[in-house]
């Protein structure tokens, strides 16, 4: 490879202005061919680049999977509608608070309510949990990530108070969806729910399955190319995990390696975009939280649900619920990520470029 991948600036760039050809390339280098001194290289490059814009913080959020029913039947994902096997549980308002209540108390100034598509939340009922937990929690903002809805209903929801939204877009190419999705569900009307959120106002958070089946360097140079072209505040990347109940059961045997790569990746290249070391990551492989931060993720999200229901949020085989994951283990977590040099940070934790008093030195 021509390229200087520690001339961290040059290298952004060379990532931003790159064609599908010469991005489809450069994963499968960093798959195939690399060294482990130019992975190392690599994830060295992504810290530096996160480091200039957050000074090494750690963002963290409180995850409340508040309802496991969903209307959708994605073909990968264990709450499918098809899945009679699902355990399936909903959280009422008071509930849902409740969780919220808790997680202020350990620190937490952000809350991820996240759930299948479940139509028994209608815009009311959500507006009133929405401006609930902003009246109880002033300054603590509001993540969603509850799937498509129309537009009209995401300004609702926004005008509630609701901060920012999560709807990964899972793969950028048309013939790759359709092998992922039913027909009912297509590329295009989650690219426009996406385009809608930003346009509302809402820091909005895009992202997709690494080694989901069927994935193609040429699909992951058109899920790049897309995140460069929408320009999120927020990417979710991790290992796709295979559910026993879903067609892909036994598809693949999940690692952390082509996600790390990935993050890095997507770090040089969009260097500002808050990016969580996530739930599956650590589901891939033991040390994968860690291993997230280092190859440049800035965000972490463990999970406030109540305990009774957090297996049954199964999405995927063998989800992680009770270590890192646990709100619970907080001070263990933050003093993980101390003990690899960063600085674990309690605040709402904006985008850099949205945060009052501009970037932290
Ligand atoms: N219903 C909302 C939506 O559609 O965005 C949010 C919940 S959905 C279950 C959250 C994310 O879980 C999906 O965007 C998908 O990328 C991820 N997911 C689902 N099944 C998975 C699997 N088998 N392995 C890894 N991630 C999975």
């Amino acid at each position: 490879m021509n390229l200087s991948l520690s001339d961290v600036k040059t290298f952004s760039e060379w990532m931003n202005s790159a064609g599908k050809k010469d991005l489809s390339e450069i994963i499968r280098y960093f798959y195939e061919k690399s060294t482990e001194d130019e992975r190392s290289v690599l994830s060295g490059s992504a810290c530096r680049i996160r480091d200039m814009h957050y000074g090494g913080r750690v963002y963290f959020r409180g995850l409340i999977e508040f309802s496991s029913y969903c209307r959708n039947d994605c073909y990968y994902c264990g709450l499918q509608r098809s899945n009679l096997h699902a355990i399936r549980y909903r959280l009422s308002e008071a509930e849902i608070l409740d969780c919220c209540a808790e997680g202020y108390a350990l620190g937490f100034r952000t809350f991820v309510l996240q759930s299948g598509e479940d139509m028994h939340y209608t815009d009311l009922s959500l507006c009133r949990i929405i401006s609930g937990i902003k009246k109880r929690f002033p300054g603590c903002a509001v993540t969603l990530s509850i799937g498509e809805r129309s537009r009209d209903s995401y300004k609702e929801l926004f005008d509630a108070g609701a901060d920012r939204y999560l709807l990964r877009h899972e793969t950028a190419n048309e013939d790759h969806y359709g092998k992922l999705h039913p027909p009912e569900l297509s590329l295009n009307n989650r690219k426009r729910c996406l385009y809608n959120l930003k346009k509302i106002g809402y820091q909005v958070g895009a992202g997709f399955m690494v080694d989901s089946p069927y994935q193609t360097y040429e699909t992951l140079a058109e899920d790049f190319f897309f995140l460069r072209e929408l320009d999120p505040h927020m990417i979710g990347i991790g290992p796709f995990i295979p559910h026993k109940d879903t067609r892909f059961a036994g598809f693949y045997h999940p690692s952390s390696r082509h996600t790390l790569i990935l993050l890095s990746l997507i770090r040089i290249m969009l260097p500002k975009t808050l990016l969580p070391a996530t739930t599956a990551l650590g589901t891939a492989d033991d040390m994968g939280r860690e291993k997230g931060l280092m190859a440049g993720a800035n965000v972490v999200m463990p999970n406030l649900s109540p305990l009774i229901h957090r297996s049954e949020y199964s999405l995927y085989d063998n989800k992680l619920c009770k270590g890192w994951e646990a709100a619970e283990h907080l001070p263990k977590l933050a003093r993980h990520i101390e003990s690899i040099g960063l600085t674990p940070d309690f605040s709402r934790g904006d985008h850099v470029d949205l945060q009052k008093g501009g970037a932290p030195t």
